[in-house]
């Protein structure tokens, strides 16, 4: 993964193997038009910034990459497991706004499917064969309840892929550095037999350092991707204040950054 910039877009460039068929990445906070605390490229409409200001810098996305706002799709984000498939062109995407979810799958080109993040996990990944993406929002309620897990055997089931020929990138996330967590997070794990011991430092009574980027890597894996396929960003949101959004961080108060990826 590496810093790029595409007209006014900042974003970390995540490559995949194989002859490009898909552009995807992480954006950072940089440029944009949102004033602070979400300054400035918040592209989270579940904030409290001008609703302006965000669809501002949803479009400055579009346009970098070819496309008007009206296809970039993002859902209304509430840490479930329900997953939006699109399987065919729509007249007008807008309306996915609205629809509550959490990952989104489609084997549209042209479209750019994104997830908001600032902390939680986002995680983007490409069935080259099949031509199939997904882009997948996972804090630690989607990550107990194994959305990247769900998203890959919907892969499987509605399109058909191997999980084999899925390769996947985890952008950046609250690292373990700044995410302490409690019993209720420990029982959500364990409960759904969640890698927790392998991804998890503990640092005292009921107090524990989740490494979310790590647990969600090696759901991956148990899904049956390649382990070389996997790619991991090593930046923490909360650690890199210049970069990124971190809900922790600013108490709630600040914006989101995407996840996106679009076949070409
Ligand atoms: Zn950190």
């Amino acid at each position: 993964m590496q810093m790029k910039r595409i007209e006014r877009i900042h974003y970390i460039e995540t490559g995949f193997s194989g002859p490009a068929c898909s552009v995807q990445g992480f954006t950072t906070r940089h440029e944009g038009v949102s004033r602070a605390p979400y300054n400035s490229l918040n592209l989270g409409t579940g904030t409290l910034d001008q609703p302006h200001n965000v669809e501002g810098n949803r479009s400055l996305l579009a346009r970098a990459f070819g496309i008007t706002q009206d296809t970039l799709v993002t859902v209304k984000q509430v840490h479930g497991t329900d997953i939006l498939v699109i399987d065919e062109p729509n007249e007008d995407y807008s309306h996915f706004l609205g629809l509550e979810g959490d990952a989104v799958i489609t084997n549209q080109s042209g479209v750019m499917i994104g997830v908001t993040v600032a902390d939680c996990a986002p995680i983007l990944l490409l069935d080259r064969e099949k031509q199939i993406i997904a882009a997948v929002h996972a804090g630690w309620k989607g990550t107990a309840a194994r959305l990247v897990s769900k998203a890959v055997a919907g892969m499987q089931s509605l399109f058909d892929c191997n999980p084999a020929d899925v390769q996947a990138a985890i952008g950046p996330c609250i690292g373990k550095c700044c995410y302490e967590v409690d019993t209720p997070v420990r029982q959500a794990f364990t409960q759904n037999n969640v890698p927790w011991e392998s991804c998890t430092e503990h640092i005292g009574i009921d107090r524990w350092r989740l490494d979310l980027a790590a647990v969600n890597r090696e759901l991956l894996i148990e899904a049956g991707l390649p382990a070389s396929g996997i790619q991991l960003s090593d930046m923490c949101v909360s650690c890199q204040r210049e970069l990124f959004f971190s809900y922790r961080r600013d108490e709630g108060e600040t914006g989101r950054q995407m996840g996106f990826i679009m076949l070409t």
